[in-house]
């Protein structure tokens, strides 16, 4: 049996982030990671983006933790010499969509998150090929080398004095004794005063308390076609958000290579395979904002899954932080939901979690 203060579970950008936060604070963390290397779930399979924080006016944890994670992700990435570009983006309308644009320009603007309304015209003055009736800048969206951010956190935990264990597989989280344990898939128990579960897609199967059964998890895949050509685009470029995702939008990686995606894939079990087939879907999701996207160029490249969330069977839109406790203090602390903006608020989840303990 081994014994810690603080024990997390789940080495993807989140867990990192809040057990470097323990780590740094002078707290005994150890960290525990199913996989070979952390973050090699959704962590490196998303967008790569900073978003700034304009989708999320029904989610106030996450709009609250993308505005502030924002902040702190450009402010590390300095500190830390981790590699990242401030492109901006353009969120872009087509006929019939222009009071859903205005709608997000004003919530920016309620929140102090820079934006600027763009008409057609002005739109088209930057890039000719962009097809849209009005367009959103956002000049704090950015993006980020997430591989190096992932690297670097880890690299902070450790020299803080963590320890990260990985091919380290948690089965269950106990929360009957003194203390909250953890018993791993090889039969070791590890006891903590503190438990954060930020297992990713595996979260709801560890939560300890019956307010498990209150909740439900459905997945989501967002698939991404790269495209083997340079395009005629600087900034991100978005289409208005859909039901269940950002919608198709141009991304570009710290190399400029342009990408597509992520869809929305309903699907029974995590698999991350992309089906070729759906390059038609894309060239059609493209072609609304750009015409002239030649679909010969699209290759399947990768794909993540969201961990989508009901409570009582409702769709939950927001990040769920589920405290169970047990009779002497012990303590677990759940992270449910943790798809978009995960990335970019990791920091500032990791600064709200600390503050909660
Ligand atoms: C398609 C897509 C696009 C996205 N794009 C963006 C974007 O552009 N910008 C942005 O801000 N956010 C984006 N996100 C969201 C972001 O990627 C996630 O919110 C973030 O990566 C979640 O981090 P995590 O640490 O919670 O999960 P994960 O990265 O999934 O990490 C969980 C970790 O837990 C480990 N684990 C699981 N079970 C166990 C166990 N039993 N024992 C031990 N370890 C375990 C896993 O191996 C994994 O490493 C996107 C997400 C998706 C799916």
């Amino acid at each position: 049996m081994v014994r810690t203060e603080i024990l997390v579970i789940g080495g993807g950008v989140i867990g990192l982030s809040i057990a470097r936060r323990f780590a740094l604070a002078g707290h005994q963390v150890i960290l525990l990671e199913s996989g070979a290397t952390p973050g090699m779930i959704n962590s490196s399979r998303n967008s790569g983006v900073i978003h700034a924080g304009l989708h999320y006016s029904e989610s106030p944890l996450k709009e609250q933790m993308c505005i502030r994670g924002k902040e702190l992700l450009y402010e590390y990435c300095d500190q830390k010499s981790v590699p990242y570009e401030r492109l901006g983006k353009l969120i872009v309308a087509q006929s019939g969509q222009e009071e859903d644009l205005e709608a997000i320009f004003q919530h920016a603007m309620d929140n102090n998150v820079p934006a600027k309304m763009l008409s057609g015209f002005e739109a088209r003055r930057r890039y000719a090929e962009l097809d849209c009736v009005s367009a959103l800048e956002s000049s704090s969206t950015g993006i980020v080398d997430v591989s190096s951010l992932l690297q670097s956190l880890a690299l902070g935990f450790e020299s803080a004095g963590g320890l990260l264990q990985c091919f380290a597989a948690v089965s269950q989280i106990n929360l009957e004794r003194e203390v909250a344990s953890v018993l791993m898939a090889d039969g070791t128990e590890v006891v903590a005063d503190l438990v954060i579960n930020s297992a990713g897609l595996s979260a709801l199967d560890l939560v300890p308390c019956e307010a498990r059964s209150e909740f439900d998890n459905f997945f989501v895949k967002g698939n991404y076609f790269s495209y083997r050509k340079s395009v005629p685009f600087s900034h991100l470029i978005y289409p208005l958000p859909s039901q269940g995702g950002l919608g198709v939008h141009l991304t570009l990686d710290m190399a400029g290579q342009p990408k597509f995606g992520p869809d929305e894939q309903p699907v029974e079990d995590i698999d991350f395979a992309i089906d070729a087939d759906r390059a038609a879907c894309f060239a059609a999701a493209i072609e609304e904002y750009w015409p002239g996207c030649d679909v010969r160029y699209l290759s399947p490249d990768y794909a993540g899954v969201r961990p989508k969330l009901k409570h009582h069977g409702i769709v939950v839109k927001d990040f769920v932080f589920l405290q169970s406790r047990g009779n002497s203090g012990a303590e677990v602390l759940s992270l449910l939901g943790m798809e978009s903006p995960g990335l970019t608020s990791s920091l500032a989840i990791a600064e709200y979690v600390f503050s909660l303990a």
